[in-house]
C-alpha cells in the first residue's frame, strides 16, 4: 500500500480503479524509415482511430448541446477524410522514407500556412482545424488517448496537475475523484471537482509510478489522504466511512425544496456556480435557487477559435429557458491568468495574475467583448438573465461596459432584434480597489457579487495557483473578511443586493458571519447549496452575535 498526503478539495471518499492521465508530448522529430509500407499503415490505423474517436466526440456534443457545436467534429471528420491530406502525409512518408510522425506534422504545417494566407477570414480559422486534426493523429501515432477508461464504470484519475482547458476534455460521467501531485486547493481545477461534488485531493507532491493503472485507489477527501493498493483493513475502514458519508448526505434530502431561511425569518437566496450549460441538471439536480456566477470563459477553453455569437446565444439561451424565470448571472469572459487559450495569441506575462486579464482583455478587444454582450443581451429575451463584469478596479471601468452595452442595444434595436432592455447589470468585487471603492461603484450597478477567491488572492498578495502558498492562502484573514463587510455595508447604502460567489460563500464556518453582515445571496458549487440551505436553516440571527 502506498499512502499519499495532500489537500483536500472536496469532502468525499472515492473507491475505484485509477487511470493516470497522459499528456503526450508528441515527437515529430523526423526520421529515415526503412519500411514505408509499413510506416504508412501506421499512419492509416492512426487515422482511422482518430476518426472513430470524432465520432463519439459528435455524437456525445449532439446528445448534450446539441448540433450547432457538435458540428466542429463533423468538419474535422471531413478534414480528416480529404484526399489531398492524405495523400500530402502518404507522399511525404514515401518519397522521403520519413517517419510518420514526422510526415503528418509537415503535412499539417502547410496545410495551415495555405489556410492562414487565405483572404477569407472563415477559409483563415481553418489553419486551427487542420493542426487540430493532424494532432489528433499524431497523439494515437505516439501512444494513445489521454485517459485509458479501460473497462471500468468509473476511475480515479491521477495527473502531475490539469489545466481548465484539459478538465474540458475529460468524460466527467466517468471520473470518481482526482488526485493531483501538484494543483492547489484555490485552481479552477479544484472548482471543476467541487462542481462535480467528487472527491478530490491536490498538490500531494508525489508523481505516481508510471505502471499502475488500473490498480485500486483510495481517495479520501475528509482528510486529503489517498491510498493506492489499499490493505484490507484500510479499505473496509474507509467503506464504512464513505457509508457514513452518503448517509449524511441523503439526510440533507430534508431541506430540498424549502426555502433557505434562518429560524428567526432572514431569506437568504442560494444560487449554483457553473461553467457552462452541461453544469444546468447538477444545478437543478442540487435544487439551486437560480445561477449566482456562470463562468463563461469556459465557453472559450478547450476550443480551437472563439465561439460565435451564435453559439454564446445558444448557450446563454439555454440556461434562460432551463432557468424558467429563476435568476441566471452571467459573468462576461474572465480569460488570462490561469485560463489562457491559444487562439487568444496573448504574450506570455511575467505575472499574468497582474495582467492582461477579464476585463481588461475585453475593452481591450471591444468586438470581442461585443460578440458576447449580442449574444448575452438576445439571450435575455427568453428569462431571467444578468451580466456581471469581472476583476473591476475603478468607476471608468464601468462606465465603459455600461456604454458599450448600450452601443450592442442601440444596434439590436436597429436589427429590430429582441432583449430585455432590464436586464441587471452588476460587477464582480475581486479586487481590494473594487472592495475599497465599493460606495461609488455600487451606484453604477445592480448588484454586487463578491468573488473572494481574487479577492483573497489580491489582498494577501499571495498567488491562489501556489501549491507551496496554500498554508498562506487565508480567507479567513481579518483584512479580507473587514473587505466584504465594507463591501455589503456599501451596496446595502445604496439599496442593491450583494452576494458572495467565491469558494468562501461555501464555508460553513463563516455562514452566520455573513448572514450577520447582511449578505443577500451566496452562490456556492451545486454539491454545496444543500448542506449550505441546512446551516441557514438551524441558525438563529435574533440569538445575539456568536463569537
Ligand atoms: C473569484 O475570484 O472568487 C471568482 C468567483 O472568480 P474565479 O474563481 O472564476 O476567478
Ligand atoms: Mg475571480
Amino acid at each position: 500500500m502506498l499512502t499519499l498526503k495532500g489537500k483536500s478539495v472536496f469532502r468525499g471518499i472515492a473507491i475505484g480503479s485509477l487511470a493516470l492521465f497522459h499528456r503526450h508530448a508528441v515527437a515529430t522529430a523526423p526520421r529515415t524509415v526503412t519500411d514505408s509500407g509499413a510506416e504508412i499503415a501506421r499512419f492509416r490505423t492512426a487515422r482511422q482511430a482518430s476518426l472513430v474517436q470524432l465520432q463519439e466526440l459528435y455524437d456525445k456534443a449532439l446528445e448534450k448541446v446539441g448540433e450547432e457545436q457538435a458540428a466542429v467534429f463533423e468538419v474535422h471528420q471531413m478534414m480528416l477524410d480529404d484526399d489531398e491530406y492524405i495523400e500530402a502525409v502518404e507522399t511525404k512518408i514515401r518519397d522521403g522514407n520519413l517517419n510518420a510522425e514526422a510526415a503528418v506534422d509537415r503535412a499539417a504545417q502547410e496545410f495551415a500556412a495555405l489556410f492562414r494566407n487565405m483572404d477569407d477570414d472563415y477559409m483563415k480559422a481553418r489553419a486551427a482545424d487542420v493542426l487540430d486534426i493532424s494532432h489528433r493523429v499524431l497523439v494515437k501515432l505516439c501512444g494513445g488517448q489521454a485517459i485509458d477508461y479501460g473497462q471500468y464504470d468509473g476511475v480515479i484519475l491521477a495527473a502531475d496537475d490539469l489545466a481548465p482547458s484539459e478538465t474540458l476534455q475529460l468524460d466527467t460521467d466517468k471520473i470518481l475523484g482526482f488526485v493531483t501531485s501538484g494543483g492547489s486547493t484555490n485552481s479552477h481545477t479544484a472548482i471543476l471537482a467541487r462542481t462535480l461534488g467528487i472527491a478530490a485531493v491536490v498538490g500531494t507532491g508525489t508523481q505516481l509510478p508510471n505502471d499502475v493503472d488500473g490498480h485500486t485507489a483510495i481517495i479520501d477527501g475528509t482528510t486529503g489522504m489517498v491510498y493506492l493498493d489499499p490493505d484490507e483493513t484500510t479499505l473496509a475502514r474507509l467503506q464504512a466511512a464513505k457509508m457514513s458519508l452518503d448517509a449524511q448526505q441523503a439526510a440533507l434530502e430534508e431541506v430540498r425544496g424549502l426555502p433557505s431561511v434562518t429560524r428567526d425569518g432572514r431569506r437568504i437566496h442560494v444560487y449554483a456556480n457553473i461553467g457552462s450549460p452541461d453544469d444546468l441538471p447538477q444545478a437543478q439536480a442540487h435544487d439551486a435557487e437560480g445561477i449566482g456566477l456562470f463562468r463563461s470563459e469556459f465557453l472559450y477553453l478547450g476550443k480551437n477559435d472563439y465561439p460565435t455569437e451564435e453559439e454564446q446565444f445558444q448557450a446563454y439561451k439555454r440556461t434562460a429557458e432551463a432557468l424558467d424565470g429563476k435568476l441566471a448571472v452571467i459573468r462576461t469572459l474572465d480569460i488570462g491568468a490561469d485560463k489562457k487559450v491559444d487562439y487568444f495569441g496573448l504574450h506570455d506575462e511575467e505575472n499574468p495574475a497582474l495582467g492582461l486579464r477579464a476585463i481588461r482583455l475585453c475593452l481591450t478587444r471591444p468586438a470581442l467583448f461585443k460578440t458576447q454582450l449580442r449574444a448575452l443581451c438576445r439571450a435575455s429575451a427568453f428569462g431571467n438573465l444578468a451580466v456581471m463584469f469581472p476583476m473591476i478596479i475603478s468607476v471608468a471601468e464601468v462606465r465603459r461596459c455600461k456604454a458599450l452595452l448600450a452601443e450592442v442595444r442601440h444596434e439590436l434595436d436597429a436589427e429590430g432584434q429582441a432583449y430585455d432592455p432590464d436586464m441587471a447589470v452588476g460587477i464582480m468585487i475581486e479586487t481590494p480597489a473594487a472592495a475599497i471603492l465599493s460606495d461609488e461603484l455600487a451606484k453604477e450597478v445592480d448588484f454586487f457579487s463578491i468573488g473572494s477567491n481574487d479577492l483573497t488572492q489580491y489582498t494577501l498578495a499571495i498567488d491562489r495557483q501556489q501549491t507551496q502558498l496554500d498554508d498562506f492562502f487565508d480567507p479567513h484573514h481579518p483584512a479580507v473578511l473587514r473587505l466584504l463587510a465594507q463591501t455589503i455595508a456599501n451596496g446595502h447604502k445604496a439599496g442593491i443586493w450583494v452576494g458572495i460567489c467565491g469558494e468562501l460563500g461555501a464555508d460553513l464556518s463563516l455562514t452566520e458571519t455573513f448572514l450577520r453582515m447582511g449578505v443577500d445571496e451566496l452562490s456556492v458549487s451545486p454539491p454545496s447549496i444543500l448542506p449550505l440551505r441546512a446551516k441557514i436553516r438551524s441558525l438563529d440571527l435574533s440569538q445575539g452575535c456568536r463569537k
